[in-house]
């Protein structure tokens, strides 16, 4: 994992955190405070507790991420934020496409397309997230459906400063499971020689995250596969003794 893009290891708090959580990343910065890091390290609470995150970090270079966004910058969508709020709030980045908003929420390729341009627009970092389910793994359709995701979320003039792709098996998602290191290779590595395909050199710098049930005690295998260029990060990015763990690593 030496060479390649700087790793960034984005921690997703999901639909999960409170006022009194906010002592974890306030925990966190002071564990960093004089670590020398060599990955870019970044907390995605809710949006409602986006400000409160970003102040509680202030000073320290942890950065501040979104869930999700609209894909328009504002307007009649009620319920609904925009990329541009997200970033008046102090968000650097927007994970768009989780697996999680594609299930709950119907979310199709095109729409997360929309989504990660309108975050780019915001000049915002899309972290755009990518990956088979189980039965499509089963199936032998892994390689197909990444592709597939990848070119239908992938918006048209990404560059690799405001791309980022989370591959993320669904079955890997809070079940414990991951894929053999082997497994994972092989998909960024397809990832990679797509990217390169689609925006030509550009495609080397644009970090490629694996998301799914990393922890302090699989993090470094996982991290030290070619082209795995830093975790988006679920349940272990809640408390900061086992983010730290992670982020460790590097
Ligand atoms: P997990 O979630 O680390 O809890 O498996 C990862 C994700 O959904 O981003």
């Amino acid at each position: 994992a030496s060479e390649g893009p700087r790793p960034l290891v984005a921690g997703n708090w999901k639909m999960n955190g409170s006022v009194a959580m906010l002592k974890e990343p306030r925990l966190l910065a002071a564990m960093l405070k004089d670590v020398k890091l060599k990955a870019d390290v970044m907390v995605c609470p809710p949006a409602i507790l986006v400000r409160r995150v970003k102040s509680v970090l202030k000073g320290s270079k942890i950065k501040v991420g979104g869930q999700d966004c609209h894909w328009a910058a504002s307007g009649a969508h009620t319920g609904d934020i925009s990329a541009e709020m997200l970033k008046e709030a102090g968000c650097t980045a927007v994970i768009v496409g989780h697996s999680e908003r594609r299930t709950n929420h119907g979310e199709t390729d095109e729409i997360v397309n929309k989504k990660a341009r309108a975050v780019q627009k915001a000049g915002l970092k899309a972290i755009i997230c990518i990956g088979e389910t189980l039965e499509e793994r089963k199936s032998g359709k892994t390689l197909e459906v990444v592709t597939r995701q990848l070119k239908g979320s992938l918006p048209e003039g990404s560059t690799a400063s405001d791309t980022v792709i989370a591959y993320e098996p669904v079955w890997a998602i809070g079940t414990g499971l991951t894929p053999t290191t082997a497994e994972v290779a092989e998909v960024h590595a397809l990832i990679r020689k797509e990217l390169s395909g689609l925006m030509g050199q550009d495609g080397a710098g644009v970090r490629i995250l694996y998301g799914g049930s990393v922890k302090p005690s699989n993090a470094e295998e996982l991290m030290s596969q070619p082209n795995v260029n830093g975790a988006l990060v679920g349940g272990a990015s809640l408390k900061a003794a086992d983010f730290l763990g992670i982020i460790k690593v590097y």
